[in-house]
C-alpha cells in the first residue's frame, strides 16, 4: 500500500518542512491549509518538481465538516490515509494571561486542541475502515513543559492537553497496531510569533537556550518523518522534545 500523509497547516513553517521531508520520504502528501492557498500551492509544486504526489486542500481543521472533507478529498485524490500529521495551531496574541481574552483563548482552544482531536478521529475512522496499522504525530510545543509565564499561558495549557492525549489516545490504540506520538520543538524560525504580535521573540530567546540559537523548520521535521517511520515502531504515547537542549 503507498504512503499516504496528511500534514495539517502544511503550507507553512514547519508544516512545509513536514511536507516537503516526507514526501522526500515517498508519501503522497496532502498540504492541508487554512487561508494561505499560495503557500500551500508552492509546497505542492515543489513537491510535482522533485517527481512527488501532492494536493493542497484548504480545511479549517476546528470545523468538524471541514476535517471530514479533508479525508474525504485526500482518499479520492491520493489513496486510504495512513499517516497524519498534527501540525496545524495558533498561539493567539502573545501576552499576560489578564490580557488574554475568552474569546482568544478559545479560538486557540478550538484549533490546537479540538481541531486536532477531531482529525485523530477523522484518521482513527479512515484507518479502522482500511484496517491500516497508521501512525499520528502531533506538534505540541516545549511551552508544555515551561508553562510560558508571560508569553501566553493559554497557549502552553493548550499543548499540555496535546501532550496528555496524545499519551491516553496512544496507549488506547496500541493494541491495534496504530502508533500516536507528539513531538514537542522548541522556539522555530517562522512566522508564528510575529503573528502573536512580538516577531522580536526569537532574538531574544537565543541566548537562553543551551545551543544558543532557535531551531530551522527543517531541524523539526526530521524527527517527525523519523516518526512516522517503521524505524520507531516501538514507540508510542510518547513526546519527544527537540528543543536545543531545553
Ligand atoms: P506558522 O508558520 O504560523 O504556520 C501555521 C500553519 O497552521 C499555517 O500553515 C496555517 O495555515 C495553519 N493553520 C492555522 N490555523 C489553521 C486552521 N484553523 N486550520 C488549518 N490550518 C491552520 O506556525 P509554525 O511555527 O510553523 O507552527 C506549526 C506548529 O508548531 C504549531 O502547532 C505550533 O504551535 C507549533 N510550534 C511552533 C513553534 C515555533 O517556535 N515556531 C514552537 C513550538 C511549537 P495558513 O497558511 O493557511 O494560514
Amino acid at each position: 500500500m503507498s504512503k499516504v500523509l496528511i500534514v495539517t497547516g502544511g503550507g507553512r513553517g514547519i508544516g512545509a518542512a513536514i511536507a516537503l521531508a516526507a514526501a522526500r520520504d515517498g508519501y503522497a502528501v496532502a498540504v492541508n491549509y487554512a487561508r494561505d492557498a499560495h503557500a500551500a500551492g508552492e509546497v505542492v509544486q515543489t513537491i510535482r518538481a522533485a517527481g512527488g504526489q501532492a494536493v493542497a486542500i484548504q480545511a479549517d481543521v476546528g470545523e468538524p465538516a471541514d476535517v471530514a472533507r479533508l479525508f474525504a478529498d485526500t482518499e479520492r485524490a491520493l489513496g486510504p490515509v495512513t499517516a497524519l500529521v498534527n501540525n496545524a495551531g495558533i498561539t493567539g496574541r502573545i501576552t499576560r494571561f489578564m490580557e488574554a481574552d475568552h474569546a482568544m483563548i478559545a479560538d486557540v482552544f478550538r484549533i490546537n486542541v479540538l481541531g486536532l482531536m477531531e482529525c485523530c478521529r477523522a484518521a482513527l475512522a479512515s484507518f479502522q475502515r482500511h484496517g491500516i496499522a497508521g501512525v499520528i504525530v502531533n506538534i505540541s510545543s516545549t511551552a508544555a513543559a515551561s508553562g510560558s509565564a508571560g508569553d501566553y499561558v493559554h497557549y502552553a495549557a493548550s499543548k499540555a492537553a496535546v501532550e496528555a492525549f496524545t499519551l491516553g489516545l496512544g496507549r488506547e490504540v496500541a493494541p491495534q497496531g496504530i502508533r500516536v506520538l507528539c513531538v514537542a520543538p522548541g522556539m522555530t524560525e517562522t512566522e508564528i510569533h510575529e503573528r502573536g504580535g512580538d516577531g522580536g521573540r526569537l532574538q531574544r530567546a537565543a541566548p537562553s537556550i543551551p545551543m544558543r540559537r532557535v531551531a530551522q523548520p527543517e531541524e523539526i521535521a526530521a524527527p517527525v518523518v523519523w516518526l512516522l517511520s517503521p524505524a520507531a515502531s516501538y514507540m508510542t504515547a510518547t513526546t519527544v522534545t527537540v528543543g536545543g537542549g531545553k
